[in-house]
């Protein structure tokens, strides 16, 4: 079996695994908030977690507040910044995910803002130059990735943040499949919030971090106890923070598969372009992710190819919205000018900083002969 989702979901990682069977057998469990004893080893077990987590996240012990995971992070982060401004413009990319596109648009609908939303190349990298050009003195933030969950394609995210800073306009940076996969500094990417999901990166499903430059300026949206510093009320998921610091040690130990992965990657879809000179490869010449891959052949439909792909157990995602059966074209592709004849046969291929890299061979034929079979029955 081969499970090439991990843009959707990680597999809970080898190191977390481990960690999480000696957790559970030798505990403790209490409630971190408790004064007895066992309270305090919990409180000190999940402290020392966000320690790590800051290290490694290049950011300082305050500015980690743990939370559930990206959705609630990014909607903390506007919550944060647009109740503490009078400012109407929300700039926003159209490649953003659902988290941040619907969090917006929720400003606009109940609190009367402007949602502008800004241009992407067709290479899969948003417009600077129009993002330049949309930030006036209204802007109240400004929101968008650091790298695609869909093709992998890596923003320009450092010069988004310096520009921001020199608009004064606060920057929400979305750095849920960034983060876990490639080389990430708070600190010198300047942003004012950034997330994190841990079900992207090995740790447990359901915890995540919101990175605040400020936090004294973050605003809970779940009020509660004054856990988490007065930022995000209830009981902490403490288990799953302390592995939260754990697959970040993981990812630290492995960096160095990054450029092995990269290396196979491409060599993988160079092998898959000289079989099929009509595939098309979105954001090929962009920079992006090491383990992401996200593939058309035009004519074929991506589900079709994902259910061929499954018969020979190799789990991949079609990431085009399906209605009545009738696939279409994702969002993040039409902000690209991606045609629809392509757009409904992207596959996306996403393993971990730690799959073996030969899977890229056991993909490739298992592509092959599927585009080779559907080819003969094109689907439209
Ligand atoms: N942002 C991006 C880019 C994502 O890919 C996802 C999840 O797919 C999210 C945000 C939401 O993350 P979570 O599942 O942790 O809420």
């Amino acid at each position: 079996m081969i499970y090439a989702d991990y843009n959707g979901s990680a597999p809970i990682c080898k190191d977390v695994k481990e960690y999480l069977i000696k957790r559970l057998n030798e505990g403790p469990f209490a409630n971190p908030n408790a004064i007895h004893h066992l309270g305090s080893k919990v409180l000190m077990a999940m402290e020392n977690s966000r320690m790590v987590c800051a290290k490694a996240l290049g950011a300082s012990f305050k500015q980690v507040i743990f939370n559930s995971g990206a959705t609630e992070g990014l909607s903390t982060a506007f919550h944060s910044v647009m109740t503490e401004t009078s400012k109407k413009k929300i700039i926003i990319s159209g490649i953003e995910h659902s988290a941040t596109i619907n969090t917006a648009k929720y400003y606009a609908d109940e609190h009367g803002c402007e949602v502008c939303v800004i241009k992407t190349t067709p290479a899969g990298i948003i417009d600077l130059e129009d993002l330049k050009s949309q930030i006036n003195e209204d802007t109240a933030v400004v929101s968008i990735m650091a790298a695609n969950n869909e093709t992998g394609v890596i923003q320009p995210y450092l010069e988004i943040s310096k520009l921001c800073n020199e608009k004064d306009v606060p920057f929400i940076c979305d750095t849920t499949q960034f983060i876990g996969k490639t080389l990430f500094n708070f600190k010198t990417c300047g942003a004012d919030y950034a997330v994190m999901s841990g079900h992207k990166m090995g740790a447990m499903t359901g915890t995540g971090i919101l990175l605040a430059k400020e936090p004294s300026k973050v605003k809970p949206i779940i009020i509660g106890g004054g856990q988490e510093g007065g930022k995000r009320g209830g009981t902490q998921h403490y288990l799953g923070y302390e592995t939260l610091a754990v697959a970040l040690n993981y990812f630290e130990k492995n960096l160095d598969n990054i450029e092995t992965l990269n290396n196979k990657r491409l060599d993988f879809e160079k092998k898959l372009k000289e079989r099929f000179s009509n595939i098309v490869i979105i954001g090929e010449d962009s920079p992006r992710l090491a383990s992401t891959t996200y593939v058309a052949y035009p004519g074929i439909h991506g589900q079709a190819v994902q259910i061929e792909l499954e018969s020979k157990e190799i789990f991949v995602t079609t990431s085009s919205a399906c209605s009545d059966n009738e696939p279409v074209t994702s969002k993040v592709l039409k902000a690209m000018g991606v045609s629809d004849d392509v757009g409904r046969g992207v596959v996306r291929i996403s393993i971990g900083l730690c799959s073996d890299p030969s899977m890229y061979d056991t993909i490739l034929e298992a592509l092959t002969a599927t585009y080779e079979k559907l080819a003969k029955i094109k689907s439209y």
